[in-house]
Formats: structure tokens, C-alpha cells, sequence
């Protein structure tokens, strides 16, 4: 069975977002990119799935610019077999990465595609529910464990009142959550090999999907800054300012 993983390139979690000052979105000028923290997890529960021989062969998948082959080449190096790549310049949506992923699925006829939760880029958690239903097949989202037996997935999935555990049958679309498991980081070693792994070029054209934009930033702001706090000397302090400041309370 094949595992599909799509790894999106996104800004790096740890840096600082700026916006631009006319509104228009992201400052992404000498911005350090990673692989979205959500598909390193996707990633790593497909590698587990694989090493535990309940999968042949796990394929990394990205729709974005040529330097998402970086992206790639992380996943390659984690330990994905192979990789494509779509190459576009556009940004995008969720609605045409699910078309495109549909395509590669019809032409790869994975028997599960590993998914995050969702992009921190775009925060949309979109993509995978998407797919399962262009796919017409089922879907489990926000998984938090994933077992595999007899062309049948068992995903645990934390909701409010706790865990609850659903029976999908494959081929199926799993989105992961970040408890799901701990990424491995690529050994220099693998680094190197992942430079020889195949990695094939296709456009959204080859899958007939237009990336034309169907929503319209209107604005971008900056998170309102917190104000500073002030120190009180006691308890008694503190109360009288909770009565007598207005707003506070
Ligand atoms: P979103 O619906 O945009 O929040 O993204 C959810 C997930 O869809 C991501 O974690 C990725 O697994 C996948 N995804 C979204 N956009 C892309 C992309 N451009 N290339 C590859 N995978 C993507």
C-alpha cells in the first residue's frame, strides 16, 4: 500500500510575522520556509506506518513554487521514498490543492493520504476534508493515534468530551493533530542520500486544475499589541484597583 503526504512550504514557526505596511499580506522577503509543523507529523506517522510493514512506500507531494523541492527534500531526508512536485508560482487555495491532490491520488492510488490538521500559513484546515470529499471516500480528521488492520483504520480523535476512536475504511484521508506523534529530525547521512531520491516535476495544468484565486484579501493587520502592566504592593491594593479602575473587570 502507498502512503500520499502532502507537505506544504510555509514560513518557519519560529519567525517573527511581519506584515506589510500597505495591508497587503505577509512580508515574505529573506522570510526563513519549513515544511508546515503539521505535515512533519504526517510525515513521521507514515514513516512509523511503513517501518511497522503496513505500507510499501510513502510519497511526499507539494503544490507550490520551485523551491518547494527544499520541502521536498526534508521529507525525502526524513525518509519519503519519493517526491512531487507541482510547480506554481500562485498562491494556492485549499479548494485547488484538493483538485490537484486528487489527481495525483487517482494516479498514484494511495491507500492513504496522511494530511495536517492544517497549514500555519493560512490557517485554513480545509484541504484534507476537501479531498475526501472530491474523493467520495472517508475521512478522520484531528487524528491523535492511527492503527492500521485489514484495509481498515482505527483513528482516535480528541474531541471535547475526551477521545473518541472511529473505524474508516481505506483508501481514506486521515488529517493529523499535534499529539499524534513526535517528528524525527533527518540525520546528516539521510541529508545527502535524499539528494539522489526521485523527485518528479508536474504543473496543476497536467491535473487540469486552474489556480485561479476565488477569495480576495481585503486586509492583513498586526496583532493589537498588549499594554504594559503595572506592579501592585498587595492584596489590598489589587482589589481596590479591580473596584475602582474602570474596565477592568
Ligand atoms: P489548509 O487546509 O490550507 O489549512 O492545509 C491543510 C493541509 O493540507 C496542510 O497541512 C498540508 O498537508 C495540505 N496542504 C495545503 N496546501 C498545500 C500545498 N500547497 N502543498 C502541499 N500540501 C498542502
Amino acid at each position: 500500500m502507498k502512503i500520499l503526504v502532502p507537505v506544504k512550504r510555509v514560513v518557519d514557526f519560529n519567525v517573527r510575522i511581519r506584515v506589510n505596511p500597505d495591508g497587503s499580506g505577509v512580508d515574505l522577503s529573506n522570510v526563513k520556509m519549513s515544511m508546515n509543523p503539521f505535515d512533519e507529523i504526517s510525515m513521521e506517522e507514515a514513516l512509523k506506518l511503513k517501518e511497522a510493514g503496513k505500507a510499501a512506500e510513502v510519497i511526499a507531494v507539494s503544490i507550490g513554487p520551485a523551491k518547494a523541492e527544499e520541502t521536498l527534500r526534508s521529507a525525502l531526508a526524513m525518509g519519503a521514498d519519493r517526491a512531487i512536485l507541482v510547480e506554481t508560482d500562485d498562491s494556492v487555495e485549499p479548494l485547488a490543492v484538493a483538485k490537484i491532490l486528487k489527481g495525483v491520488v487517482d494516479a498514484e492510488g494511495p491507500g492513504l493520504v496522511i494530511v495536517g490538521k492544517q497549514a500555519i500559513d493560512d490557517d485554513s484546515n480545509q484541504t484534507g476534508q476537501m479531498l475526501a470529499a472530491l474523493m467520495g471516500r472517508a475521512q478522520a480528521t484531528f487524528a491523535s493515534k492511527v492503527e492500521l488492520e485489514g484495509g481498515k483504520a482505527a483513528v482516535t480523535r480528541e474531541v471535547d468530551g475526551g477521545l473518541q476512536t472511529i473505524e474508516i475504511e481505506l483508501p481514506a484521508v486521515v488529517t493529523v493533530d499535534l499529539r499524534l506523534n513526535e517528528p524525527r529530525y533527518a540525520s546528516l547521512p539521510s541529508i545527502m542520500k535524499a539528494k539522489k531520491k526521485p523527485l518528479e516535476k508536474k504543473t496543476p495544468a497536467d491535473y487540469g486544475v486552474s489556480t485561479a484565486a476565488r477569495l480576495k484579501v481585503l486586509r492583513t493587520e498586526e496583532p493589537s499589541t498588549r499594554k504594559v502592566g503595572i506592579k501592585v504592593k498587595s492584596v489590598a491594593e489589587l482589589i481596590d484597583k479591580l473596584r475602582a479602575e474602570p474596565g477592568v473587570l
